[in-house]
């Protein structure tokens, strides 16, 4: 596929018999048929997924896009560091981990691998570019390509694999700063419907406010994605609940994912509130934990991914929280927005 197609075309693209073939090329062993969600070490049905933390980190390298490179740190070491997390994790019950480093923040496909592997968790890895912390993590081709032209390595990393792996992401992670959006957020947002257009991946966007929250979904929508495609991530950043409400009844998931101790009692709170207005099929949780720090000694301070299931867990036991609404949030809702439908081009077939 040409780099210089102009949006009429990678729209027409979009509609073709080429895009099918896109599709059913990447979705591997998987029938065509069948939804799926794809995991570092290949497809899987969603109810193969169980309980699953929908964002955390294995490492991360926050140098920059500039400097970041692979020999700052040593893959066999960042390795021996998480692996005992990870099994912590499996013994705790958990079954599926959302990795959402992206590319030039320290993501490592093969590292995922190894660790899933060894772990007997499954890990889902991500296309896409962050945008947040003012362009910092942006390669300098963010800033030239069209948003077209990086829709078009974002889909080739679906259809061939990334890094030179033939490890395929589970779904596109973007990030924004607080709206109004820089013109470079919006590019970056609507290469991520683009994105999605092609392939049915699940759309994830860190985002610093609630404002932020609401232009990414018109951007989304204004590119034809159907909402309950967008995963707002770090929505607990908002504080005014209107703004999960609203983007909730609009069909996009709520992902309130920072949890820890000594924040418990605001989280309690938000679930509360999304539980009275019904929006418990629009949550997702998870505690954006971990990771081996790079450049630091030793990874520096990891921060374990147990709390939710020793603390949490039992915290909204107390006050309530059913099993079944406990299994919504930890099993269905994840097997739900990870799932790799068939994008909207073809649905309309
Ligand atoms: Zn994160």
């Amino acid at each position: 596929m040409s780099r210089t197609l102009s949006r009429r075309t990678f729209l027409g693209y979009s509609l073709g018999m080429a895009s099918a073939s896109i599709w059913l090329q990447a979705a591997g062993s998987v029938r065509q048929t069948t939804d799926s969600v794809i995991a570092v070490n290949g497809p899987l049905r969603p109810s193969q997924l169980g309980v699953t933390l929908v964002h955390e980190h294995v490492m991360v390298d926050f140098i920059g896009a500039a400097e970041i490179n692979s020999d700052r740190y040593k893959e066999d070491e960042v390795f021996n560091t998480v692996l005992p997390h990870l099994q912590s994790l499996r013994r705790l019950g958990c079954e599926t981990l959302v990795e959402c480093t992206p590319a030039f923040l320290g993501r490592n496909v093969r590292l995922l691998q190894r660790l899933s592997r060894s772990s007997g968790i499954c890990i889902l890895t991500n296309t896409g570019l962050y945008g947040a912390g003012n362009h910092k993590y942006l390669p300098g081709y963010a800033q030239a390509e069209t948003a077209e032209q990086l829709a078009i390595r974002w889909i080739d990393e679906w259809r061939n694999g990334i890094d030179g792996t033939t490890i395929k992401p589970g779904f596109i992670k973007s990030g924004v700063d607080n709206g109004p959006l820089s013109d470079m957020q919006r590019k970056l947002v609507e290469a991520a419907g683009l994105t999605h257009l092609q392939t049915g991946l699940p759309v994830g966007i860190h985002t610093g406010n609630g404002t932020a929250a609401l232009e990414e979904a018109g951007v989304l929508k204004e590119t034809g994605v159907p909402l309950d495609a967008f995963i707002w991530i770090h929505a607990q950043n908002e504080k005014d609940l209107s703004f999960h409400e609203r983007l909730a009844h609009a069909g996009a998931w709520i992902s309130f994912d920072g949890i820890s101790k000594t924040a418990a009692n605001d989280y309690l709170a938000m679930l509360k509130h999304m539980k009275q207005h019904s929006l418990m099929d629009n949550v997702l949780i998870s505690q954006d934990a971990g990771w081996y720090h790079v450049g630091e000694p030793g990874g520096g301070k990891f921060r374990d991914y147990n709390y939710l299931f020793t603390g949490f867990l039992p915290l909204l036991r107390q006050n309530g929280f059913t099993e079944a609404e406990i299994k919504r949030m930890m099993v269905e809702n994840p097997a739900r927005a990870f799932t790799i439908r068939k994008p909207p081009s073809l649905r309309l077939k």
